[in-house]
């Protein structure tokens, strides 16, 4: 986890990691306590309570983890902030059917927990509707409203929330992805300056979530839009095919004096026409400052472990691996021979020309 989560065990294989200001949600709930109440037990009644409430988010989460393994879909892991919850999958559904299960099984998730509380407080005839709310009850019964609330929450029809996903699966199985995923960023959108305006005029909480369901809904259409500019798209569609090689035994002050005088950044070095390696700007910031620069070659500096892709490779699971290997720049090679070279840059030109392009064709 990036953002600074501490690892507190594992779910059914999959990480469980908790974000450092999530606790101060747990202490910021006894500390009310205390101020309302002012006894050590409604303390610490209440930060079980919240605790629990958490626990819930997390076995939410893990209905979303399981139904996506259903698809063979795993999940990197599940982090827990004060706002809620998040399974991250390693990939997204592609059919809107699969979309649809994995969202609804979290909120089906509090419908189970709300059930067997519900039959617990019938059964040992504590179930009581008068005068109950979030707030105020027993704590089965609290915590069998949360859940009640958590799932008709989740199930607003709004990115980011799971309704929102479930209203994108509905759409797409009529409209286009990207068609059905821009409707429900719009309501997503939508929603969050109706949470917003509430929010001023009462709780303030409502303009945390306001903004969190505003900025999601945004991510959500963005990565959307991306994936399906770049659907069916393969690397022989978006690579460079006009760039300068080098060789091992370049020395490394010629080649900067190329990089300042040019436009490539990053280059393949060749040896009797084989890729060896490639020359990246790192290497080469790295190497500037050295002494020595007039007897150090690109041998020396450059990287061995690149990435070579062939021609049709897709652009996603290129860009997906390139990520992961923090690398700028790729191969495109066939049967050893060298046809391109794939960047952020060769990609965007490509995605910028694409349309003028096939409009020039038709
Ligand atoms: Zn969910």
């Amino acid at each position: 986890m990036q953002i600074g989560g501490w690892r507190i065990g594992k779910l059914a294989g999959i990480d469980l990691y908790i974000h450092p200001t999530f606790w101060l949600l747990v202490l910021w709930f006894g500390l009310q306590a205390w101020l309302i109440e002012k006894s050590v037990s409604s303390v610490v009644e209440n930060m079980l309570f919240i605790l629990a409430v958490f626990g819930c988010v997390t076995l939410h989460e893990l209905g979303h983890a399981l139904a996506a393994r259903q698809y063979n879909i795993q999940t990197k892991d599940i982090v827990l902030m004060p706002i809620g919850g998040v399974a991250r999958l390693e990939r997204m559904p592609t059919k809107p059917l699969q979309e649809l299960w994995i969202a609804l099984a979290g909120p089906l998730v509090n419908l189970f927990i709300a059930g067997v509380l519900f039959t617990y407080l019938l059964f040992t005839h504590a179930l009581s509707m008068t005068g109950v709310s979030i707030e105020v009850g027993s704590f089965a019964m609290r915590l069998m409203l949360t859940n009640l609330f958590l799932m008709a929450f989740n199930l607003l029809p709004a990115f980011p929330m799971d309704g929102g996903r479930v209203t994108r699966a509905l759409l797409a199985t009529r409209l286009e992805y990207a068609q059905a995923t821009q409707i429900a960023a719009t309501l997503g959108r939508a929603m969050a300056i109706l949470f917003g305006i509430v929010g001023i005029m009462t709780n303030p909480f409502l303009l945390l979530i306001a903004f969190f369901v505003w900025t999601g809904a945004g991510q959500e259409a963005r990565s959307a839009l991306l994936r399906s500019a770049i659907a069916g798209v393969t690397v022989s569609q978006a690579m460079l095919t006009q760039f300068q090689v080098l060789s091992p035994t370049d020395p490394v002050a010629w080649v900067l004096n190329q990089v300042s005088t040019g436009y490539q950044q990053e280059f393949p070095v060749l040896e009797e026409g084989q890729v060896v390696g490639i020359l990246t700007q790192d290497s080469l910031v790295n190497a500037a400052p050295n002494a020595t620069l007039e007897v150090t070659t690109v041998a020396n500096i450059m990287r061995r472990d690149f990435l070579a892709f062939s021609p049709d490779t897709t652009l996603e699971e290129a860009i997906a691996k390139m990520q992961a290997a923090q690398l700028y720049t790729a191969i495109v090679e066939e049967n050893g021979r060298l046809l391109g070279l794939l960047t952020p840059e060769s990609i965007n030109s490509y995605l910028m020309y694409r349309d003028s392009m096939t409009q020039r064709a038709k």
